[in-house]
């Protein structure tokens, strides 16, 4: 091999590796955001595609009929265990909404818009791509929030009751697996960031909308008592993927009647039914 064919396959395999590494992982992240993007096959929360019928819409959705995991459920039996607690570090970000006919999201990825490589002379921006800067940690793991949405009525009841609302922020592991905590939200008073969200939302699906100056921060999702329920279960959405750890608050948060009935106005309801628990255990913080 000559000099020229070396450095031809050194950088051939410098380049796999750098384009594979980062499609590795935005694979997965990917995957976690599809849970509730319109694809290419339709689903809903009623009539012929609703709940029941998820599982015949798609071979890809066939564990929203056969999962023996699957969420959400309602709590109960629980047993108190010493588990990690939930430690937050969760950052102010651009608000950046997006109605995607299933629920309203807040994406938690921001992008880095000014920076570029010098090349001959000339300056090129850089591929853009979204920096999660806000994250769980599960003892020393870090899970990195992608977004958050919301679901009326709530999915997870609490000793067979369902709340107004359940607030969902997901987070993702480097390996690929979900955190997602659920908070219950009552009848009471405005939630802020709810209200953040219903202002800057569109009724046309999959737009995203980017206010100019608006910041928001989960501090007003998360309730001041930190106890939680903690059991193994799935999207609740198709494909209904049974990867994820859940992580329910005891203690809900307030969310006004109006507030409600403009999140119904927008995008119905969007509670999957109660699935079984079948012989998984229901852990509550200590
Ligand atoms: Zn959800």
């Amino acid at each position: 091999m000559n000099k020229l064919n070396l450095l031809h396959s050194g950088l051939l395999i410098a380049s796999m590796l750098i384009s594979l590494a980062p499609s590795l992982v935005h694979s997965a992240e990917t995957d976690a955001k599809k849970s509730h993007s319109p694809s290419a096959v339709h689903w809903e929360y009623s009539g012929s595609a609703g709940p029941s019928n998820w599982h015949k819409i798609s071979d890809k959705f066939a564990l929203c009929g056969s999962g023996k995991r699957q969420s959400p459920v309602d709590i109960q039996y629980e047993t108190p265990a010493n588990l990690y607690p939930l430690v937050f570090r969760h950052q102010s970000i651009p608000l950046q909404v997006v109605n995607n006919g299933h629920t309203l999201q807040a994406n938690y990825g921001t992008l880095i818009t000014n920076e570029t490589v010098k090349i001959g002379g000339k300056n090129y921006p850089i591929k853009q791509k979204p920096v999660y800067n806000s994250q769980m940690m599960l003892g020393d793991l870090p899970y990195k929030l992608l977004q958050l949405h919301f679901h009326t009525p709530s999915e997870h009841a609490i000793n067979g009751r369902r709340a107004a609302m359940e607030v969902h922020m997901v987070h993702q592991s480097a390996d690929g697996n979900l955190a997602v905590v659920g908070v219950l939200l009552s009848h009471g008073k405005q939630n802020p960031i709810l209200q953040q969200i219903l202002d800057n939302a569109s009724p046309t699906i999959n737009q995203v909308n980017a206010p100019q100056g608006l910041t928001i921060n989960t501090s007003d999702l998360l309730p001041a008592n930190r106890q939680f329920f903690h059991y193994s279960g799935s999207l609740t959405t198709p494909p209904c993927s049974e990867n994820v750890n859940w992580f329910v608050m005891k203690s809900e948060i307030q969310v006004s009647d109006q507030q409600v009935k403009r999140f119904t106005q927008l995008i119905g309801n969007n509670a999957r039914p109660l699935q079984e628990i079948n012989w998984r255990s229901m852990l509550i913080s200590e």
